[in-house]
């Protein structure tokens, strides 16, 4: 029998359930990527979670070459392309990862039919997250719609049924006649993405620094989660993004780890919440798709947001006179990732002092992000806009300069960041007109008083509309 796994998100060999269900039906097989152009997106194949995607499949071509077989990469579409590549060879079985965002599930089921056509068995196992949706439901058998009851559910079926690594599983050989090839040239980034900084690609990458987390930030990451100016995160999230590693296996190890010395337990227990919101998220983007495009609370529909492309562009350039924003928005430019709390604020700030739709921001983050991910993206922007599932109703508005004082209070973060304050005295760094006035750095484009009062009053009159006509 011969196979192909079609790796997509999961780009490694250890710990992959479809690649280890394909290995043990069949007795020789060819891995195979597929570059799809309507997956490059608006920040083309030199962006930056494109350049990482390369990094890590070019590893992984690497990998499987010590193991005697050569990475076959295509480019088309799938639908297209696995049907003529699967007549050609004579393939038997074809296996790769459920992917449940909206437009992996169209287009596998495309070629899903398309094989059927022609005899190929397709095997599609859940591997991308610990419990799919449908494995986490309330009492009466419904998904949920907030966290804190999700995550009791959530452990109660680990209790039952933890999610362990796989064993390890022996690979087929490979069929014969395949070498392998250079990556398609992608092209040079475009201007202005020339300087995004980013971590090494690859499975080794990624469990070297889940390695260095677990010994380290991990101890005090309950206390050093939200503070941006400390390395006090795993920073795996574009590991995890592409399957580089797998969610299993840093479940495991956290486990392994606390067991080993629990003193760490406390650090522990919070960064497998932050997991777990992984997995929420990307439930509640199976349940509701229209979520990509909707507010998940409908009650928010009638929210008249701003179209002010010029607070926009200053948001996005990191010139808002808010110095934490705009620490983050040009650490976002810069890395192509932004510590969480940061993002919370920058969102925050975007949505409910710009007053601006919460979907160019989640669309900005994006095209910018190396770990742009449809359903924690959605989500985290949904949450921060009130619109989502946050259980707090809408009047969770932040203060910016509050935020800044309270997590990056000696400002280490925002001289890192924003040059033009590096030399801002400590008691002015959050408010730095309040001092000398620095030199090149905007005053506040808006006064956060009265832009949150205007928030609560447009989030307010959106919901009375709803009342009204029930
Ligand atoms: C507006 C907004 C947009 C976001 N967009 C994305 C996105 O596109 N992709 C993405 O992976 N995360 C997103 N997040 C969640 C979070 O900011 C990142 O996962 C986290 O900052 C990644 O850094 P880390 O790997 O050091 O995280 P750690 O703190 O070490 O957490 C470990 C892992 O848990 C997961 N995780 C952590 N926090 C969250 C969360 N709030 N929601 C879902 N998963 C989480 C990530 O996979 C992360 O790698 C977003 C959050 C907000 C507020």
């Amino acid at each position: 029998m011969r196979g192909i796994h079609w790796f997509r998100n999961d780009l490694r060999l250890a710990d992959n359930t479809a690649l280890a269900e394909l290995s043990a039906r069949v007795d020789e097989w060819i891995p195979l990527f597929i570059i799809d152009p309507r997956l490059e997106g608006e920040s083309g194949a030199a962006g930056p979670r494109a350049r990482f995607l390369f990094d890590c499949l070019d590893r992984l071509g690497q990998d499987l070459l010590r193991r005697g077989v050569a990475l076959q990469v295509r480019e088309g579409f799938p639908e297209e392309v696995l049907p003529k590549f699967c007549d050609q060879i004579g393939i038997d079985v074809l296996s790769f990862n459920l992917d449940t965002s909206p437009f992996a599930l169209g287009r596998d089921a495309r070629v899903g039919r398309a094989l059927e056509r022609i005899g190929v068995r397709v095997l599609a196992p859940s591997d991308r997250v610990v419990f799919r949706s449908s494995e986490i439901r309330s009492l009466k058998g419904d998904a949920y719609s907030v966290y804190s009851p999700y995550r009791k559910s959530w452990w109660r079926r680990w209790e039952d049924e933890p999610r362990l690594p796989l064993a390890r599983y022996r690979l087929p050989g490979p069929v014969d006649g395949f070498s392998a090839g250079a990556l398609p040239d992608r092209g040079t980034p475009h201007a202005g993405q020339f300087s995004v900084e980013l971590p090494t690609g690859g499975a080794a990458a990624g469990r070297r620094r889940l390695d260095k987390f677990l010994q380290g930030a991990v101890g005090r990451y309950h206390e050093d989660r939200d503070r941006p100016g400390v390395d006090g995160t795993s920073r795996l999230s574009p590991y995890l993004r592409f399957g580089a590693i797998s969610v299993r296996q840093c479940f495991s190890r956290a486990l392994e780890a606390r067991a080993d010395n629990p003193s760490l337990g406390e650090g522990i227990e919070k960064w497998l919440d932050e997991l777990i919101w992984r997995d929420f998220y990307a439930a509640i983007l199976e349940e509701h798709p229209r979520v990509l495009r909707e507010n998940y609370r409908r009650e928010y529909d009638a929210l008249v947001w701003n179209d002010d492309p010029d607070a926009f562009a200053a948001w996005c350039e990191g010139q808002t006179g808010f110095p934490i924003v705009d620490a983050g928005m040009r650490q976002l430019k810069s890395r192509g990732w932004m510590h969480n709390r940061v993002r919370m604020i920058v969102a925050s700030f975007l949505t409910k002092d710009l007053l601006i739709d919460w979907r160019q921001g989640e669309r900005f983050f994006f095209q910018h992000l190396v770990d742009g991910d449809p359903a924690s993206n959605n989500g985290g922007w949904q949450w921060a806009a009130s619109t989502g599932t946050d259980a707090q109703p809408y009047f969770r508005i932040f203060n910016p300069t509050a935020q800044g004082h309270r997590w990056d209070p000696e400002g280490h973060y925002i001289r890192r960041w924003v040059p033009e304050l590096r030399e801002v005295a400590p008691e002015h760094i959050h408010t730095p007109y309040d001092g000398a006035p620095p030199v090149g750095y905007p005053k506040p484009m808006v006064d956060h008083r009265k832009r949150r009062a205007l928030a609560l009053e447009r989030f307010r009159s959106a919901r009375a509309g709803v009342e009204d006509e029930s």
